[in-house]
């Protein structure tokens, strides 16, 4: 297995050592780790800056690297928050830096928060989630410097600040939306993660989920990488297994990872 999206003290809102996400990752029987960690500059309302020194990054996972190089291997890796107003620095930051992968990550939408509610206050359910994929479909269009795009439906996991469960939304009305989102990334060579966190936040669903999935495979979609997005040592490789039966459930036969930000394409039941 491998988990593809991990993050450690690199970023600012984890402490977790390379070190202990290496020994877990083995533990949980994975073969590769990318270190993901975030660049996010614009995040308003939020005291974490979220940013951290390549040079000292490299340096260190390069150090990993070296100590794990029989039991696994370790991916120099980032998770860009993509936003109009840093579309130029994001740019900039992606391509002077080394990467093996990059995810490209919606957390704003209206220029407001989801995680801490900002962004749902005086919104209907039906608002909030049209916006969110609206927004979405938007960025991927002007901004295109990553491999993947982060958690597609990352706002199940904050659908409680409208008082509604990810069950009550009816989202096929939003599947014109998304399709032209996975037309646009599949046509610049891009893809989507199945982002395993949904099953630490209690709302037992991956993100995307099936349906979603088979939406991506049915429109040709082929990139698709399976991350647990763990800040935490207890989390790293966590629910893979999920995620892969997901992939066999929705038809992909081969999972994709990445070198040098160019895709690889390995069998499924070889990973
Ligand atoms: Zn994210
Ligand atoms: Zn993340």
């Amino acid at each position: 297995m491998f988990d593809y999206h991990v993050h450690s003290l690199f970023s600012a809102d984890s402490k977790m050592k390379l070190e202990d996400a290496c020994d877990a990752a083995i533990a949980a029987g994975v073969k590769e780790i990318a270190f993901t960690e975030h660049i996010d500059y614009f995040y308003p309302n939020c005291d974490l800056i979220f940013d951290f020194d390549y040079q000292e990054y490299a340096k260190a996972v390069e150090v990993i690297q070296e100590k794990y190089r029989e039991k696994l291997t370790v991916l120099k890796a980032v998770e860009i928050g993509i936003h109009p107003f840093k579309h130029l620095e994001n740019k900039e930051f992606a391509n002077s830096h080394y990467f093996d992968f990059i995810i490209g990550s919606v957390h704003l939408a209206d220029d407001l928060d989801l995680h801490n509610g900002d962004y749902f206050k005086e919104k209907t359910l039906d608002e909030a989630v049209e916006t969110y994929f609206l927004t979405i479909n938007q960025y991927v269009k002007e901004f295109k410097d990553f491999n993947v795009l982060g958690h597609l439906t990352l706002i199940k996991r904050y659908l409680h600040y409208v008082k509604a469960h990810w069950a009550d939304v009816k989202w096929k009305n939003y599947y014109d939306i998304i399709e032209d989102t996975f037309k646009a990334l599949i046509e610049t060579e891009r893809g989507i993660e199945v982002n395993m966190s949904g099953f630490r936040y209690r709302i037992d669903c991956a993100l995307p989920d099936l349906p979603f999935l088979k939406l991506y495979k049915d429109v040709g979609g082929e990139i698709i990488t399976v991350g647990t997005d763990a800040h935490s040592k207890h989390f790293v490789g966590k629910h893979l297994d999920l995620g892969y039966e997901l992939l066999g459930k929705a038809g992909f036969k081969y999972v994709t990872t990445f070198r040098e930000r160019k895709p690889k394409f390995v069998p499924i039941n070889l990973r």
